[in-house]
This record gives C-alpha cells, structure tokens and sequence, in this order.
C-alpha cells in the first residue's frame, strides 16, 4: 500500500466547503435510506431512494457508472462487507445491511457509510456495530495536525482490538478524497502510528473500517463487486469523509460536522 506524499490533493477553504455541500447530500441520504430499511424492503429499492434524494439536492450520485457499478449506492447483507450490488434482494428481520452512499456537487466528492439493523438483530450483532462505528470516530479522533496518517490506522485497530476478538479487513482501506472519490493516500485499518503523509489542513480523508465477527480474509464473488467473509461470518462497516482545517476536525458527512462525537473525544472542532 503506498503512503507516500505523492498525489495527495491539499484543498483550499472554498474547496472544502464545497466537499460539505457534497457531504451534507451523502449524510442526509444515509439517514432517508435508515428509516427506510425494514424487513420487505429490497436493496433495489433502497437504491432508488438514494438516487432520488442525490438528484433532487442537486447531485451527482458517485458509485452510478463506477468502474462500471450499476447502482447508486452500495448494500452489502450480513456476511457481505462491501460493495455488494443493489437490486431485487428482499431484507429480512435480523439481517446486517451496510450502505456505502457517495455523491459529487460541483465535482467535489463526499463519500460515508453506515450498518444498519433490518427489525430485531443479535445482541453479538449490535456490539459489532457499535464496535465499528466507535473506531471509525477513535480514528477521526486520533487525526492531529502534523500528525501521520497511519496515527487513524493505529487508532482503529487499537479501539477494535482491545474490544474482542473481531476481524479487521487490510485488503480494503480507507483514502484521500476530493476532486476525486478515491485519491492518494491509502488510510489502512491496521497498522503501526507515525507512518505516511503528514496530516496538515485542507487534507480530506475518507476512513471506513470493515470489521467482523470472524475472520479478516474475504472472497470476490463471481459479481466482480461483492466482497464476502471467507467463514460466512457478518460484517459491519461505517465511514466518514473529514477534512483538516487549521482549527481541527470537520467531519463533512456527519450532519452536525462531527461536533458533538469530537467534543466527547476532546478533539478540536474544525467546521462551521
Ligand atoms: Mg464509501
Ligand atoms: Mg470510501
């Protein structure tokens, strides 16, 4: 994985304000899409959401056309981890399902994800979400001005590890974001602190752990897209895009900006 400087997209203010406008349409699409995940309800359908609310706030919808993905969104059910497929899988009452959702306003991207519970799941399956999420935001958290990139991987695969015995994905990793979805650099899940680029402001990342209750080995399904647990067993993924602003953290996918998650951590709000 390469983690050096090279091609890393530093964005002025007005560029980072424009991420927000692109982030604010994802974050408000994965909230629709969360109220509307219920047993019955297909991944179809939950595409034709996102796609709905992407155009309508005047976006462009990132994944549609992808490398080919044909839809606008991402749903990926149980053991499933990523880049699962939309389309006529109907959901059912203790399924995992995770949505990936990006768009572009102005050709500035924003890219998040959230697990969701369809009905009544595990209890395992709960803190297996809520074990993701958290090290999402204690690697969002460990993001400091002339601090290193992989001080976020660090961060993640200590909140994960010391939680239980879940599996991390290195294949797959979070990245530099802006003017493209996936750019330079590489924001591994795992990983040793004080390694890569240094983070300074008008930096955007996008910072996604992948984690299961088993293994971290995954299998491409015959799709081409749909990443699976080698063991069968259930993933959850959560991300969010954020930029470095010389005030702190601006967490531009979150609706409030990250603000109140940064304050219990004790990190310095970056927004405005
Ligand atoms: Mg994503
Ligand atoms: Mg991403």
């Amino acid at each position: 994985m390469a983690l050096r400087d090279r091609g890393v997209e530093i964005k002025s203010p007005e560029q980072i304000l424009a991420m927000r406008r692109a982030g604010l349409v994802v974050g408000r699409t994965l909230e629709l899409l969360r109220a509307a995940v219920r047993p019955g309800v297909s991944t179809g359908e939950l595409d034709a959401i996102a796609e709905d609310a992407i155009r309508s706030a005047g976006a462009t919808p990132s994944f549609l056309g992808y490398h080919g993905f044909p839809g606008s969104i991402c749903t990926s059910v149980n053991d499933e981890v990523v880049h699962g497929i939309p389309g006529e899988r109907v959901l059912l009452d203790g399924d995992l399902v995770s949505i990936d959702c990006g768009a572009i306003v102005d050709g500035w991207h924003g890219d998040a994800a959230v697990t969701v519970a369809v009905g009544t799941v595990s209890g395992d399956l709960l803190a297996l979400m809520a074990v993701t999420e958290e090290s999402l935001w204690r690697g969002i958290a460990a993001a400091r001005i002339s601090g290193r990139v992989t001080d976020i991987s660090h961060a993640v695969e200590t909140y994960v590890r010391a939680s239980g015995g879940y599996g991390i994905l290195e294949d797959y990793v979070g990245h530099g974001i802006g003017s493209r979805m996936h750019m330079p650099p590489n924001v591994p899940n795992v990983g040793r602190p004080g390694r890569g680029p240094r983070l300074v402001p008008g930096l955007a990342l996008a910072v996604e752990p992948m984690v299961t209750l088993g293994t971290h080995e995954t299998v491409l399904l015959e799709d081409d897209w749909t990443v699976v647990t080698t063991d069968g067993s259930r993933a959850a993924h959560y991300e969010h895009t954020f930029a470095l602003t010389p005030d702190g953290v601006w967490v531009l996918t979150a609706l409030d900006g990250g603000e109140a998650r940064l304050a219990e951590l004790g990190v310095p709000f970056g927004g405005r």
